[in-house]
């Protein structure tokens, strides 16, 4: 058998921060900063939502878009949100879900997407698996929204413009002055934003400001598996104003014939999840973020995050690979800049662990330099 391997699957990498989470498991107790995920659990209240759906026969498949409450709910919400008089959702397998529905949906051979760099890695390769092409626009050193860059990198190829804030890897939060301005130059050649919100309850220093206030032409992507501790469940969901309805039909339709729909008694238990408070879990991470910044600002390059849960570092000596491997050998798990970057001169840090091991990291890094 020579040769099977489509030349698509081939474009495309396996995730560098599973590789470092599979190493993980070889090291005892590790400071673990590689993964993107809460390190608390589900709370109870949603547990028994979830266990209550099983136990009352919510087991089958849902419609295609989502339960009929759980949209209405996400719709108002949305709605309360944008401002948009009718927003069109559906209820997608994680947010992972809603970006491939929503790529397969719009991306043509050799249309241009461009993305902030650094970026969350799936935007890069699922714009390759669909024949896409990536435009990256460099953010360094302070991580803003480059809004004059982007500006420049716009042609007449442009499909679509990815926005994440807060943002993966950098903790940054775009403000209301800087998105109002993209959403202007969007708007001049009726250019798509996505926005990837899936971090919007992260927020430490103010409002997490959406674009979607000041764009119709917006795609709005967001999810409970941060919020709520439940990546597992697999739960997101995609909304657009009444503009966009046409781009909701087809995710729709392409989702009958990919994931069918999202897992149907975790949709009931998000139905409560909306209206569950998570104020005290995010006041706690607000002092997460202070710990890892205080810990890391006297010995290292960092650029204070503002929002998520990761800090991108730069690396002593400027070359992260190198730096990662001696942090792996010290029992402290990063993540390389070049898994989020067409450059390599940073690293993640993702301080969703408890105080203690955040403390004990500080302290290993910092012996690093
Ligand atoms: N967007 C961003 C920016 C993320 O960091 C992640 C998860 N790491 C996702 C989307 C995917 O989320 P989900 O688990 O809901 O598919």
């Amino acid at each position: 058998m020579k040769d099977y391997i489509s030349d698509r699957a081939r474009l495309i990498d396996a995730s560098g921060i599973r590789k470092v989470f599979a190493l993980a498991e070889t090291l005892r107790d590790p400071v673990n900063f590689s993964i993107g995920q809460p390190h608390f659990d589900v709370p109870e209240k949603l547990k028994e939502e979830a266990i209550k759906a099983i136990k009352t026969g919510f087991n089958k498949y849902s419609q295609s878009a989502g339960d009929s409450s759980l949209l209405e709910k996400i719709a108002k919400s949305v709605q309360k949100e944008t401002e948009w008089s009718k927003p069109q959702v559906i209820v997608t397998s994680g947010v992972s879900g809603g970006l491939l529905l929503a790529f397969m949906s719009l991306i043509n051979p050799g249309d241009e997407v461009i993305i902030p760099d650094p970026y969350f890695v799936i935007y890069k390769h699922l714009t390759t698996l669909v024949g896409g092409k990536c435009i990256f626009v460099d953010t360094y050193p302070d991580f803003d929204l480059p809004v004059e860059k982007i500006t420049k990198a716009i042609t007449k190829k442009t499909k679509l413009i990815i926005i994440n804030s807060p943002c993966n890897p950098t903790g940054a939060v775009y403000s209301q002055s800087k998105l109002k301005a993209l959403a202007q130059r969007a708007a001049r050649d009726n250019i798509l934003i996505l926005s990837d919100q899936i971090y919007d309850d992260f927020c430490y220093d103010g409002d997490c400001p959406s674009i979607a206030s000041y764009y119709e032409n917006t795609i709005l992507l967001n999810g409970f598996g941060k919020s709520y501790a439940m990546t597992g469940w697999r739960l997101g969901y995609a909304a657009v104003s009444e503009a966009l309805k046409p781009l909701i039909e087809q995710m729709t339709k392409i989702q009958q014939y990919t994931f069918v729909c999202a897992p149907t008694p975790f949709q009931k238990a998000a139905i409560a999840a909306l209206d569950y408070d998570v104020s005290t879990l995010i006041a706690e991470y607000k002092n997460k973020r202070d710990i890892i910044y205080e810990g890391l600002k006297d010995s290292f390059e960092i650029v204070k995050p503002q929002g998520s849960f990761y800090a991108f570092v730069k690396a002593p000596g400027g070359n992260a690979t190198k730096f990662a491997e001696r942090a792996i050998t010290n029992n402290v798990l990063i993540i390389p800049g070049n898994v989020f970057s067409e450059k390599d001169t940073h690293f993640r840090i993702s301080y969703a662990v408890t105080d203690e091991k955040i403390r004990e990291g500080i302290k290993i890094l910092c012996s690093l330099v």
